[in-house]
């Protein structure tokens, strides 16, 4: 048992002082405000927060950070570049990179991760000897990391459509995505062990990339995991899907019966109103992902319309061009504020609850909230630093960065300590694991 005295705490989004939060087997116990620290406890100065979900990553595509500004582009030219960078990745530097990229998460305050897997078979497009070589590294790594981890496997089966909304086979990169079959897909999935801060997830990956006929096995093979797929972060995607089967990339979401509780629609960029209604009457979750979605100019997401629909926002780090969970909760107000001319788009308790609860519901996890009974995940912020000092304490997720968080508790586990990963100096680990990588 761990008890930990916070000079404040966030309880049900409001502020609270002095607050004891006591652990027990990486679940919180009992949480005592208005008290004194006893002498054992462990003291977090500051602001603790729950724990914070990061829903969608693809660790691997950190290597391209800061190394694809030149020349313009679009996404579909940004893609061709990770195609070359997916290349390159093997089980051995696939677990050096995603260890330093989890890490840069946790020290970020970042507790759990959607990481959204689709490197499954070698270059050449044949399976690993074992067949889940990658899932197992992905899997060691979150462990290494101290982050909690929802694999999130992905199926994934043609090269996409044209414009025309013709399938296209897959190509050579590609081919390492593909298991084949749902079948095979399954089966492979169903091979991969999970430690204590891991579970399975599912994905589809678009609509591009696999048939909509496939989609009832989809959901047959679900069993109530967490599914989640990406949705609508292109024109492009609409119009293709639209000219090959007159509906949207929701509407057959919808058809097949994939949308509930259980799922996550990811970017969710250029939605129709009907999507929006389907969305929100189903109970879905949507994750917008603002820093990839304005570094790849995908769009400003319909976030205000989802959430009044009945959807649940949560929020994710994608492409890990940044890994800041107060970059995100803010891109997704600010994003609002500039496309509408109105400022307070969403509280500062719902921003809050995208980053926090409603990211850990849509992993499958029950945390992001410091109650009875939550997983025992917290993260503690400075209320001094040059960027909070100052700040309400109810507000000052709306100031803060990453720089400001000193303590990271997962599971009842210091993972951050003194503003320090336990695995020591990450930017030398992310060096190490992208040089290697030329
Ligand atoms: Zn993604």
């Amino acid at each position: 048992m761990t008890v930990f005295w916070c000079e404040s705490a966030i309880l049900d989004a409001h502020a609270a002082a002095a607050v004891r939060i006591e652990e027990r087997g990486g679940l919180i116990t009992a949480v005592e405000v208005g008290v004194r620290p006893r002498d054992t406890d462990v003291i977090l100065v500051g602001l603790v927060l729950p724990g914070l979900a990061n829903a969608h990553s693809h660790a691997f595509h950190r290597a391209l950070r800061g190394r694809t500004h030149a020349g313009g582009g679009d996404f579909w030219s940004w893609r061709e570049r990770m195609y070359g960078l997916a290349n390159m990745l093997d089980p051995d530097s696939y677990f050096e990179l995603a260890t330093a990229v989890f890490a840069e998460m946790v020290l970020a305050g970042y507790t759990v991760v959607g990481e959204f897997h689709y490197l499954h078979r070698r270059a050449n497009g044949e399976s690993y000897e074992p067949g889940t070589a990658m899932e197992d590294a992905v899997v060691a790594a979150a462990a290494r990391a101290g982050i909690r981890l929802t694999l999130l496997d992905a199926l994934y089966l043609r090269g996409g459509l044209s414009a025309t909304g013709d399938a296209m086979p897959l190509d050579r990169t590609q081919a390492r995505f593909s298991d084949g079959s749902v079948e095979a897909w399954t089966t492979r999935r169903e091979a991969v062990s999970f430690g204590p801060l891991a579970r399975p997830g599912i994905a589809i990956h678009s609509a591009r990339a696999v048939p909509e006929e496939r989609f009832r096995a989809v959901a047959e093979a679900a069993g109530g995991l967490p599914l989640h797929a990406h949705v609508s972060e292109q024109p492009a995607e609409n119009a293709a899907v639209l000219a090959r089967t007159g509906r949207t990339p929701t509407e057959l979401f919808a058809e097949a019966g994939l949308l509930g509780p259980n799922f996550t629609a990811v970017h969710a960029t250029h939605l129709s109103p009907n999507d929006i209604h389907l969305l929100g009457g189903t109970s879905s979750s949507v994750c917008f992902c603002p820093t990839t979605e304005r570094d790849l100019a995908d769009g400003i997401g319909p976030g205000v319309d989802v959430l009044a629909a009945g959807a649940h926002l949560s929020l994710g780090s994608d492409q890990n061009a940044v890994i800041d969970p107060f970059e995100e909760l803010r891109g997704l107000e600010m994003n609002a504020r500039l496309a509408s001319g109105e400022r307070g788009r969403f509280t500062p308790a719902e921003l809050l609850d995208a980053a926090t609860s409603a990211g850990y519901r849509s992993l499958g996890w029950d945390g992001g909230a410091l109650r009875v009974g939550a997983l025992a995940d917290l993260v503690a912020v400075s209320l001094t630093s040059p960027r909070t000092a100052g700040a309400f304490a109810d507000q000052a997720w709306l100031a803060a960065t990453a720089a400001d968080v000193h303590t990271v508790i997962v599971g009842g586990v210091a993972r951050v300590s003194g503003s320090t990963h336990e695995l020591g100096q990450i930017g030398e680990l992310i060096a190490a694991a992208v040089g290697r990588l030329g």
